[in-house]
């Protein structure tokens, strides 16, 4: 039972007089959803409440302040594996923002979007193709029901040349936690003509500050689109052993860095492939976990998969896109096992050839290119739902048609450090994950992904099933211990989980004293979103 405080009572009064009481949620049932993540969590959520245009954020944020009562903006609440849309600190109102999903402008001779916090990556992709589009969006493997500026403010990353995704900003509305709105870059200055063109606008440039904080609202976002390319080939590599993945990188580096690799190429290991292909093999393995190497071989043979594997676009004109081919077979010979590359021509073929293909080798070519096909939408910027089966892996139960691994306690942690594309520090990274995880009954998913020239995002995924006794501490275990082994070598993470927020060590005593000065002035009362990286 939930204590009614004084203030409390004032700010739900004030905030259904202000939204109507249909979108003031109180009962158990309408928190119930979103207090539950992927792992274990404790924050207790007071309410949800859902403004539906930007003068009712801001007259939000004006009671929250009045009453003094903190509120957690999410956009669309699909932050899986880092927390969902659960709070980072305890008895936090949601302002759920998913009602604002307007696409407010939009060029497709200068290649940029104007949306709100609810746009999804599916109805954006919907936006592009009704009107037959020339522009490509960049989408994460998170699903269609994602919102594109959620993902954003995390500064997450998808498969395209516009996998950056805040590299691609340019501009924004933001609300800050007085309730005060104001539109950053040159969007700031009355009748300015390069605001969704130019990102830096004249002067300070602030748009990070609203990124991965809790210093504002971002209520909407100019994001830049990619104009489609003349020609798009994807291609597909496995390396047989994981001592040649150290080659591997050393000879795609130089390829990223000038440009002939232009987009975030994704490298897994063959605990991903085999996670995204299917669930855990239970049955094989008689209950045993971890995945047994012997059971590990015998997939990656049968489903042709090897100890990392690699996906990327070349994207240009077909003589531009033959060209960097080239550059890619050279410099791969004598390190990959296999080296293929798809068009959409030969992903038809392949799906004519599926019955005698079958039929000759008693295997399925569908089940192979499974993967592969999802991964060649996302390099091309379509969203698609079939990523989210991987997070199944454990559970005993099949797949749903539906999919929510919040409420099918599925369980998920990610830990995602940065390091140099370099092969020593690849190595170094790897060792210290093969040593952690070497103590807990869990597999390293892992992808290494060059989401930049110069850097690897890498993905380590714990998967487990939340339902399962002691699973939910064993997995979170594993995950401090690996997480705070990575920062103790140098590996920070480009991003946190709810329940590593406060917890990056070592950080500069005049850096922090400066987070801390801004946030005071730009929130005293702490009412927006407290503890959100701090
Ligand atoms: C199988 C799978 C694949 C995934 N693939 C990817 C991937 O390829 N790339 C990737 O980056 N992630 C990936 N994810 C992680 C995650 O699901 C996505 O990043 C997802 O987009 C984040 O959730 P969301 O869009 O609903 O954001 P939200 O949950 O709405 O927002 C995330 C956080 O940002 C803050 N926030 C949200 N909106 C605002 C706002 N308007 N103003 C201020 N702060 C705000 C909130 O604190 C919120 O908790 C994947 C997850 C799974 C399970």
């Amino acid at each position: 039972m939930m204590v009614m405080t004084d203030n409390l009572l004032g700010a739900f009064s004030a905030w259904s007089n202000l939204l109507g009481i249909a979108y003031v949620l109180q009962s158990p049932s309408s928190v119930i959803t979103p207090s539950t993540a992927t792992f274990s969590t404790h924050q207790k959520i007071l309410a949800i409440i859902r403004p539906g245009i930007l003068p009712e954020i801001q007259e939000c944020l004006r009671i929250a302040n009045r009453f003094k009562t903190p509120v957690y903006p999410i956009s669309s609440g699909k932050n899986w594996g880092y927390g969902s849309a659960v709070p980072v600190e305890t008895d936090c109102v949601i302002m759920d923002l998913s009602r604002l999903n307007r696409i407010v402008d939009f060029n497709e001779e200068l290649g940029y979007i104007t949306l709100e916090p609810g746009v999804t990556q599916g109805q954006l992709f919907q936006f592009l193709k009704d009107r037959s589009s020339r522009l490509w969006m960049d989408a994460t493997g998170s699903g269609m029901e994602c919102s594109v500026i959620g993902n954003t403010v995390e500064r997450g990353f998808g498969h395209t040349p516009y996998g950056d995704h805040f590299a691609s900003v340019c501009g924004m509305e933001v609300v800050l936690p007085c309730g005060d709105c104001f539109r950053t870059g040159f969007g700031r200055f009355p009748n300015s003509k390069a605001a969704s063109v130019f990102r830096w606008g004249v002067g300070p440039y602030i748009d990070g500050l609203f990124t991965q904080s809790n210093l504002g609202i971002v209520t909407k976002m100019t994001i830049w689109l990619m104009p489609a390319p003349e020609y798009f080939q994807a291609f597909n590599f496995s390396v047989a052993e994981d001592q040649q993945l150290e080659a591997t990188i050393e000879a795609l580096r130089p390829l990223r860095l000038n440009g002939t690799l232009k987009s975030a190429i994704h490298i897994g290991n063959d605990y991903k492939a085999l996670s995204a292909n299917r669930q855990y093999p239970w049955e094989i393995t008689g209950n045993k976990t971890p995945l047994p190497a012997a059971v590990m071989q015998e997939f990656s043979e049968d489903l042709d998969f090897g100890a990392w594997n690699g996906f990327g676009g070349l994207y240009g004109s077909r003589e531009e896109v033959a060209a960097a081919r080239n550059q890619l077979i050279k410099a791969l010979k004598g390190k990959v096992k296999t080296l293929r590359f798809f068009d959409d021509r030969k992903l038809r073929l392949a799906a004519a050839i599926e019955k005698p293909y079958r039929w000759l080798t008693g295997k399925s070519l569908a089940e192979k290119l499974k993967l592969f096909g999802s991964v060649y939408d996302l390099m091309q910027g379509i969203p698609t739902e079939a990523m989210l089966a991987s997070t199944y892996w454990r559970k005993k139960s099949p797949v749903p048609t539906t999919m929510n691994p919040d409420q099918d306690q599925c369980g998920l942690i990610w830990c995602a450090p940065v390091l140099p594309t370099d092969s020593i520090h690849v190595r170094a990274v790897l060792d210290i994950v093969t040593l952690v995880f070497s103590r807990y009954p869990f597999e390293p998913a892992i992808s290494m992904a060059m989401v930049t020239e110069r850097s690897l995002s890498c993905v380590i995924s714990i998967s487990y099933d939340r339902e399962l006794d002691g699973e939910d501490e064993r997995a979170m275990a594993c995950y401090q211990e690996l997480f705070e082994s990575l920062m103790a070598a140098g590996y920070y993470p480009y991003r946190l989980g709810i329940q590593s927020m406060g917890q990056l060590k070592g950080a500069d005593v005049n850096y922090q004293k400066m987070l801390r000065t801004l946030k005071l002035a730009l929130d005293p009362n702490n009412i927006l979103a407290p503890g959100r990286y701090e």
